[in-house]
């Protein structure tokens, strides 16, 4: 009962625009197999500085410039048993899971409410600047600004072109789908909160937390962090930015909590064979790499979550101030 609103309002979106049929799809897969295969080129050259055009993909190994037909998504890592042509060096599974990751989201983009193509254009795009921010953040423990600047400057601009991106969010306004200037404030607000909201939270961390990260030399949350989610809130409201949060930061604190009982095991299973050290038991190791658990992944996961299921979550919001 509690989706009515928002299954009513992707119904008035498919009526108004001809929603791309399930024929479409393959292509989709397709497609995002191949823009995978880019963003495993991004992801690897990005933080380097190093051009992501130019020059062709190289075996890191070998140094052999790699063919186009050994560079085919997913199909030439199964044919090449997951090794380099010419000097058998192992390829990292990476390359085939980022490959079938954007395909699969690019595939859940056109397929969750039947977005129009305007909707779909930006979806895919937001999904492939996430999925590169969350490898690299997991590569390099960085949220490159080069990924989360246009994504907070391009998302205003998107709002005016498409505007039914925006529908439904903080400040758009009545009417359906809403007029260019509510959904550009509406992209603003979703911003604003997404930066201001997270840079509350990382504030507070810090003043609650400063002793513990100052000894780690490092700190809970990153300013990079704040910008992704204001870029995430630029694309899907305000709502969308606070949802994004909340399931980012529940994914986050899961995975921490699994880590803390993994570490905690290896540890116990060390102690039984050998005493350790003091200061190298299961909490001095979760401290460590507590320091260092990157949040981007957790926080594009969210991100995905809030630019697809933003219609439904809005419909739950509005359904739920309605009747309380
Ligand atoms: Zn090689």
């Amino acid at each position: 009962m509690t989706g009515r609103g928002g299954r009513a309002e992707s119904r008035a979106v498919s009526e108004r625009d001809l929603p791309l049929g399930p024929a479409f799809h393959p292509a989709l897969v397709l497609f995002g197999l191949c823009v995978g295969s880019f963003l495993n080129v991004v992801v690897h050259r990005l933080p380097l500085g190093r051009s992501i055009v130019t020059p062709r993909s190289a075996c890191p190994s070998c140094r052999a410039p790699i063919p186009w037909y050994d560079n085919l998504p997913i199909l030439s890592y199964l044919l090449l048993g997951g090794r380099c042509r010419r000097c058998r060096a192992g390829i990292s599974l990476r390359y085939p899971f980022v490959e079938a990751l954007t395909a699969l989201l690019f595939l859940a983009a056109g397929t969750v409410d039947s977005p129009p193509a305007g909707v779909l254009a930006a979806r895919l795009a937001v999904v492939s600047a996430l999925v590169a921010v969350s490898f690299i953040d997991l590569d390099h423990l960085i949220v490159p600004d080069s990924i989360s600047i246009p994504l907070m400057v391009v998302g205003p601009v998107a709002a005016f072109a498409v505007p039914e991106l925006l529908a439904g969010a903080w400040l758009t306004g009545p009417g359906f789908p809403p007029d260019r200037g509510g959904a550009v404030l509406a992209s603003a607000f979703g911003a604003l909160v997404g930066g201001v909201g997270l840079n509350l939270v990382r504030w507070g961390g810090s003043a609650l937390f400063r002793r513990a990260a100052e000894r780690q030399g490092g700190e809970a949350m990153g300013f990079g962090d704040v910008k992704l989610l204001a870029g995430i809130g630029a694309w899907t409201g305000g709502q969308g930015a606070l949802l994004a949060f909340v399931l980012g930061s529940a994914l986050g604190a899961l995975f921490g909590l699994a880590h803390i009982g993994r570490l905690a095991c290896v540890a116990r299973a060390r102690r039984s064979r050998r005493a350790s050290a003091p200061g190298h038991g299961a909490l001095a190791a979760a401290r460590r790499f507590g320091s260092a658990i990157p949040f981007a992944p957790f926080l594009a996961a969210g991100g995905v979550a809030a630019l697809l299921l933003r219609g439904r979550v809005v419909g739950w919001f509005d359904f739920w101030i309605r009747n309380v």
